[in-house]
This record gives structure tokens, sequence and C-alpha cells, in this order.
């Protein structure tokens, strides 16, 4: 069976946690043998790592953007304290999930620009404090975060992944420049995502991670659009399991066997995440 890694999975999510026994065996049953648990939250830190460890996979922590605005200045300081603690974890693989949204309007005006800024400057400096790579969250925000990471940067450079990448081209490239992979997940089963498709076409085999974001972005087999909800048919949930056959369309429209991109998506992603390699995946 060819074996994967789902780089991105909310597990901790509601609509996950409900059956999570269920939805871990479905995914070990599809072949991916370890999923990635970031936190969006310092209310979450302590779900996403007694997960992870339940079921032998990992966890990063850290503030996502969206999360920003009922932030508090002292959960800065707990995800210092926090990663001090957890800094022998082998489970502990990343800083994540943070960044910035500039496509949420709540989060678009200047006072929340500013303060979501802060955020990921602050977190940025614990990851090189702690030496963790980051996962970033990047909407309609590439160039803001790039100037960041270019500010702030360790000197053996930076390591992680630009989760859900849906940049440009030249973003793409920059963001490999720094150090970075790419996560694809569902969103690239979409034949009207042009633009998304071309990068997962043509970008380097090496800068590639795969992932879900489960239980968001359903893959196009999944999703209902607004009218067949207003008739009753409910949205289908993402998960784990679905990762196979999201690269299976992204083998495809590279023209390589599943093999060769689940072999090759593998090995970026212990290299985004170096402390993977600890937890015995390869
Ligand atoms: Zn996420």
């Amino acid at each position: 069976m060819t074996n994967w890694i789902d780089t991105h999975c909310h597990l901790d999510a509601r609509e996950l946690g409900v059956d999570a026994d269920d939805v871990v065996a479905r995914a070990a049953a599809a072949g991916v043998m370890h999923c990635v648990i970031p936190a969006v939250a310092v209310s979450n830190f302590q779900t996403v790592r007694l997960l992870a460890e339940q079921f032998d996979y990992s966890y990063a922590l850290g503030i996502h953007p969206l999360c920003v605005p009922q932030a508090q200045d002292a959960d800065l300081i707990a995800l210092d304290a926090e990663l001090s603690l957890r800094q022998a974890d082998p489970r502990l693989v990343a800083v994540g999930e943070i960044g910035l949204d500039f496509f949420v309007p709540e989060l678009m005006v200047p006072a929340m620009r500013e303060r979501q800024e802060t955020f990921y400057r602050e977190q940025l400096k614990l990851a090189h404090k702690h030496g963790l790579p980051v996962i970033l969250h990047v909407r309609r925000s590439a160039d803001r975060l790039l100037k960041h990471l270019r500010d702030i940067r360790p000197i053996g450079g930076w390591t992680g992944i630009a989760h859900a990448f849906n940049g440009s081209q030249q973003q793409a490239k920059e963001f490999i420049k720094l150090g970075f992979k790419l996560g694809f997940g569902g969103a690239v089963t979409y034949e009207t995502a042009l633009q998304l498709r071309r990068l997962a076409t043509g970008l380097p085999l090496t800068a590639l991670v795969m992932e879900t974001d489960s239980p968001d972005i359903p893959p196009h087999w999944l999703y209902t659009t607004a009218a067949q909800r207003a008739l009753g048919q409910a949205q289908g949930r993402n998960e784990p399991a679905e990762l196979p056959r999201i690269a299976q369309q992204v083998a495809s429209l590279r023209g390589v066997t599943v093999q060769a991109l689940a072999a090759a998506t593998t090995a970026n992603a212990l290299q985004a995440l170096p402390k993977l390699r600890e937890l015995a995946l390869c």
C-alpha cells in the first residue's frame, strides 16, 4: 500500500472529534500513516497534544490568525512557556498554525491587521528561539508573510510549510527560496482552480507536501453547492482518509505515479518538519 502523511489536519475540530477513532482508522486503512495536528489557540494546546499522543501522530502549537481577535497578549507568554515545557517532546514538530489572513473582512480593519502582524512576528520569534519550523496560514497575505520571514530569519534559514498555498508562481518561488514546502489539498481537485493546478503541476516535486486541512477544504466530490444544501443535502465532511484520492489528482496533473508522489511528498514532509524523523515514519 502507498503511505502518506497528512501534514495538516484539525483532528480536534468538533466535526472530527466526535468520532476521532473512526476517522483515524479510516485514514490508516487508506494509507495515511501520519497526521500533523496544528493548534489554533491556547485553549486547544492540550487537546492537540493529547490527540497526537493517543493516535501516535504529531502536533504544532500556535495562535491562528483567525483566533487573534480573541487572543490576549498573555497568550504569547503561554505559548512560549508551553514550547519550553514540551521542548523534548518528539511529537511537537512546529510552531503553527500561524500567519496572516487578509480575506476575512473583520480581520482587515487596520487595528486588526496590525494585531495579526504583531502575533505573527512574535510567534516567528518564538519559533526561532525554540528552534522549530513554522506552519503558515497564507490567505491573500503572501507578500507580508514573506517580508516578516526575511526580517526574522534564523541563521540556518527557515524550515516549514506554507499550508493550503494559493499564491502566485513568484510568491511560491520566494517561499521555496526561504526554505519552505508548499501544502496542497482538496482545493486542487476543482477543475476551475486553474492557477492552483498550474502550481501543483509546475512546481519542483521537492517543494510539495500533501495535506487535507480537514475538516475544511472538502475535495470536489464532497462539496455541495448552496442550492444543494438548501434542498437538505449535507456538505460532505473532509477527513484524512481523502488524502490519497486528492493526491491521485496531483499525480495525474504532474504525470507521475502515485507511488512516486507519495515517496517524494513524504520525504519533503520529513525535511520540512525534521522532528517527524524521530517518530520513525521512515
Ligand atoms: Zn489549518
